[in-house]
């Protein structure tokens, strides 16, 4: 691998080659986190050359990733998603600078494929052909899809609430669904177990490393679209943490081989009824689980499976944490969707909520500049988009009744 050092441990430091099956830390159990030589890529690399460069997905960011040129990286094209400058978006919420970053138009409309476009990769170079994951459903369809498209074998494990949705991409990605009668906890315990016992590839996101290495890519991408211009804050929903904790990474690699000259404060956004981590950060003590209390189902994570990473990559950041209600959250959809026309999953709305709590409650100051990374699409949860902007006018086809219609409303 290019750029990369080694493999530590985040727990107790333990440093081991980064072969392309390590999971947890050998000696205590811990998540690992990948090294690289910062040295070797301020040398090698600068923003012109990342400027110049041709390959707009995830892979443009070669250097930064435990790839090689060799590497095979997947046929669909992940990354490289839009930005905007969400200028009435920041107008209504009362911020002085916002932009959105929408990760719901990847190839399966989530940020997930980010992860899962590594994991394709790294099992490819284990030389194994079957991969497998538990998710909220997500993760399930991201992985689903890159498998088909480098025609690999996938097991998928989610809990029987996952939506129609994204059950539904799995069943036409060709993956082996396994819906299970419990929640998440209970779905991720029996993966773990099935993937033991079979010995598939783990696309487990908190127990493989190189997946945050992936979801790392929208902080480089979030960057290089500020041209290097780090704003003050960047606000993520978090479930599992692994998606926050690789934001963090990404900007970190960024500061230490010195494309940006400054970090962002994360805002750390949660759904009210399942808020272990944000608690945790607001107790100032060690999580809990929680129950699963959302309709935000990608982040309804009562157990969350890389606490470590998210806590650290909070409480180093100088963070903070928000939660938002199921209200807020319909709220960010309807707004995304009226002052920007990105249409959000719930979970990939909760991070605009936050912001516009965070703004409300005086968290952030209104002359801050924020990036709210919508993380998912709303086209995967059509009975929540429905619930977030209600019903249409329905008539008969007859003008006279669209006269009388519209002087109602
Ligand atoms: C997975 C996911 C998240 C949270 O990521 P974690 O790594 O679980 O914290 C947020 N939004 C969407 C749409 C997701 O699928
Ligand atoms: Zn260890």
């Amino acid at each position: 691998m290019q750029n990369v050092i080694s493999a530590v441990c985040i727990q107790c430091g333990a440093e081991i080659e980064a072969t392309p099956n390590i999971t947890t830390c050998p000696k205590c159990g811990g998540i690992m986190d990948i090294k690289y030589d910062y040295q070797k890529i301020k040398r090698k690399l600068t923003k012109e050359m990342l400027s110049d460069r041709k390959i707009n997905t995830m892979w443009r960011y070669m250097e930064f990733l435990p790839v090689t040129g060799e590497s095979k990286v997947p046929k669909l094209r992940v990354g490289w998603t839009p930005f905007y400058e969400a200028s009435r978006l920041a107008e209504y919420i009362g911020i002085k600078k916002l932009y959105v970053k929408d990760d719901g138009v990847n190839p399966t409309a989530s940020l997930k494929d980010r992860a899962s476009a590594m994991a394709v990769v790294k099992a490819e170079e284990a030389g194994m052909d079957t991969i497998a994951c538990s998710s909220t459903g997500n993760a399930a369809s991201s992985l689903a899809g890159n498998a088909a498209a480098a025609g690999f074998t996938s097991y998928i494990f989610v809990p029987e609430r996952a939506p129609k949705g994204k059950v539904a991409q799995l069943m036409v990605f060709g993956a082996h669904v396994i819906s299970v009668k419990g929640n998440y906890e209970e779905t991720f315990r029996l993966s773990a177990e099935a993937i033991d016992h079979w010995g598939w590839y783990n696309r487990n996101a908190a127990i493989n490393p190189y997946l945050m290495e992936g979801k790392k890519t929208v902080a480089l991408e979030i960057a290089e679209q500020l041209n290097w211009k780090m704003t003050d804050y960047v606000a993520i929903s978090v479930g599992d943490g692994c998606t926050i904790g690789g934001v963090w990474k990404g900007f970190k690699d960024l500061y230490e081989a010195g494309f940006i000259d400054r970090l962002p404060r994360l805002i750390s956004v949660q759904a009210e009824g399942c808020c272990p981590l944000n608690r945790a950060i607001a107790e100032g003590k060690e999580w809990y689980p929680m129950e699963e209390n959302t309709i935000a189902d990608s982040i309804a994570v009562g157990v969350p499976r890389n606490p470590d990473k998210a806590l650290w990559a909070i409480r180093e950041s100088n963070g903070v944490v928000v939660n938002v209600s199921d209200e807020e959250i319909l709220a960010a959809m309807r707004l995304l969707g009226r002052t920007c026309g990105v249409f959000a999953e719930p979970a990939g709305a909760t991070g605009t909520a936050g912001v516009k709590k965070a703004v409300e409650t005086g968290l952030i100051k209104k002359d801050a500049s924020v990036v709210s990374v919508v993380t998912g699409s709303g086209l995967k949860d059509v009975a929540n988009a429905m619930k977030a902007a209600g019903e249409p006018v329905a008539i008969k086809p007859d003008m006279s009744l669209l006269l009388e219609a519209f002087e109602r409303i």
